[in-house]
């Protein structure tokens, strides 16, 4: 099947080459074998930000980087590029892993969207960044009041960046369906592709050896491990594995600890006057209420970008058949449009793509060693909430590969998965009765009637996929 980028990874390429397609066949992959201290298999956020962070640590270690097709052309450079925090989610991180750990994680979650806009400045990679907050939405009556407990909660610990809108709300948002919201500057959005290519560009600078077009076929434990490529073979004393779903293709033991899930978008042809008069605040990040949010932002050349996620389950985890698509919830993504955007008079899009997501019980990434192989790590299960938070993931990963004992390596992301969904096929059919109950319950609310009792109750099911923990109902 030919390949469907999104819009940002064919915007990115033919930016760096001119022509996406001659660069996609210049990447020559690995032909030979190559020994390193440690090879980091995937390159995508996770795992070049974990290669940067070795490198700027123990610049003498050698480090390998492989990666099936290129850097950025997984989730990385696919996503919505909307900047968000944890702090949203601290209910739930407060549960998991205690207050002292859950503020820490808070605070952490926020530093690390400065980080990343300091790190582009300092290595002059051109992201279209902009550090310009986010606004998080009811759109209708039943979501009103749901952020409030989670922003009472985060001033009580003294950890709060959240402040009411007031009337202004709709201009700034850019939706008039906006009837309730908070923003917080610690956010904002990036175009992905540019993101990943920046720290690839980065990560050999820093001496990474990075081969692209390299997949691994197998991996062999030891010391040291061996991993198979169709070229050759990469020793390597310590192995991360930074694969986001692709993990299920080769270590089964995740199966149950991970769902797959689309997350579907489209984005209009230039509009910059439209915009300027109607749309959001340039480079905020605007996310609603939903279970399965919509999110949008604007871009660097006065487009406007939706996304949706929870329409497509994948069944049994197959990864491939989701990654690199068009969407095929177009109407969807149309009605919705055409109901948050009508000033915008946008009948048709430029372009789509869908991506899938990595979802994890928790809703949180997590991260440790493989069973038995104490040399070989992993961390995955961003849950759709990873352009900031990749940074955390190879914060903890550099530092368990170098064997630091810190606050990062010492947290509970590091514990493994903290949960398991049902084995398939009672997964998949668990899975679309409550994203059809979501959908129920979330059409009644939009047309201001009462959801059944129990599309409310097999939603609570789905409660982790909202970008923001639900205290209230
Ligand atoms: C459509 C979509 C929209 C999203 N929107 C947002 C958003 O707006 N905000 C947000 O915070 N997060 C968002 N996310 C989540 C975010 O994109 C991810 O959490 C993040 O990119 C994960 O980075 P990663 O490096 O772990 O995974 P990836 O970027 O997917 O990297 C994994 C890499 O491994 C490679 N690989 C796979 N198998 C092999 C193999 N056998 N050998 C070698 N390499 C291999 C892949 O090609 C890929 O490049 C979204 C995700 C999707 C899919």
């Amino acid at each position: 099947m030919t390949k469907h980028y999104s819009y940002w990874f064919k915007q990115a390429l033919e930016q760096e080459f001119g022509n996406i397609n001659a660069w996609l066949d210049s990447a020559k992959p690995l032909q030979k074998d190559v020994n390193c201290d440690i090879a980091i298999v995937g390159g995508g956020y996770t795992g070049l930000w974990t290669a940067i962070l070795i490198k700027q640590q123990q610049p003498e270690k050698h480090v390998v980087v492989i990666e099936k097709g290129l850097c950025g052309s997984g989730a990385s450079g696919a996503n919505g590029g909307c900047m968000l925090t944890w702090s949203t989610k601290y209910p739930t991180l407060k549960k998991l892993y205690g207050k002292e750990q859950a503020k820490w994680l808070v605070k952490e979650s926020e530093k690390v969207i400065y980080e990343i806009e300091a790190f582009c400045n300092e290595h002059k990679i051109d992201a279209h960044l902009y550090r310009s907050g986010t606004y998080y939405t009811a759109t209708n009556e039943a979501q009103k009041g749901g952020m409030e407990p989670v922003v009472n909660e985060l001033v009580k610990q003294g950890i709060n960046s959240w402040k009411k809108c007031d009337n202004s709300l709709a201009d700034k948002a850019g939706s008039d369906r906006h009837i309730e919201g908070y923003y917080s500057e610690a956010a904002g959005s990036v175009q992905p592709a540019l993101l990943a290519r920046g720290l690839r560009r980065v990560a050999l600078e820093l001496g990474v050896e990075i081969h692209e077009n390299t997949e691994m076929a197998s991996l062999d434990y030891g010391s040291p491990v061996r991993i198979q490529t169709k070229g050759g073979a990469v020793f390597a004393d310590k192995v991360i594995l930074a694969l986001n779903a692709w993990m299920l293709d080769h270590f089964k033991e995740f199966k149950r600890s991970i769902v797959v899930v689309s997350s579907d978008m489209v984005v209009t042809k230039p509009i910059p006057e439209k915009l300027k008069q109607f749309g959001p605040e340039k480079g905020a990040a605007v996310v609603d209420s939903r279970i399965f949010v919509h999110y949008y932002r604007d871009t660097q050349d006065g487009r406007l970008m939706l996304g949706k996620g929870g329409n497509k389950f994948s069944f049994a985890n197959q990864v491939e058949s989701m990654f690199n698509q068009t969407t095929n919830y177009l109407p969807i993504l149309n009605q919705s449009f055409q109901k948050l955007f009508p000033k915008l008079e946008q009948s048709e899009f430029d372009y789509n793509w869908s991506g899938g997501s990595d979802r994890s019980v928790t809703g949180l990434p997590f991260f440790g060693n493989l069973k038995g192989q104490s040399n070989i790590y992993y961390g995955l299960g961003y849950s759709g909430n990873g352009v900031a938070q990749t940074r955390m993931g190879g914060k903890i990963l550099s530092a368990m590969v170098l064997d630091i004992d810190n606050a990062w390596t010492r947290s509970g992301l590091t514990k493994g998965p903290l949960g398991h969904f049902p084995p398939e096929p009672f997964r998949w059919v668990g899975a679309m009765m409550v994203r059809d109950a979501v959908r129920r319950k979330e059409n009644a609310e939009d047309s201001g009637s009462k959801p059944l009792w129990l599309d409310k109750q097999l939603s609570k099911l789905a409660g982790s996929a909202g970008k923001a923990d639900k205290l209230a109902d």
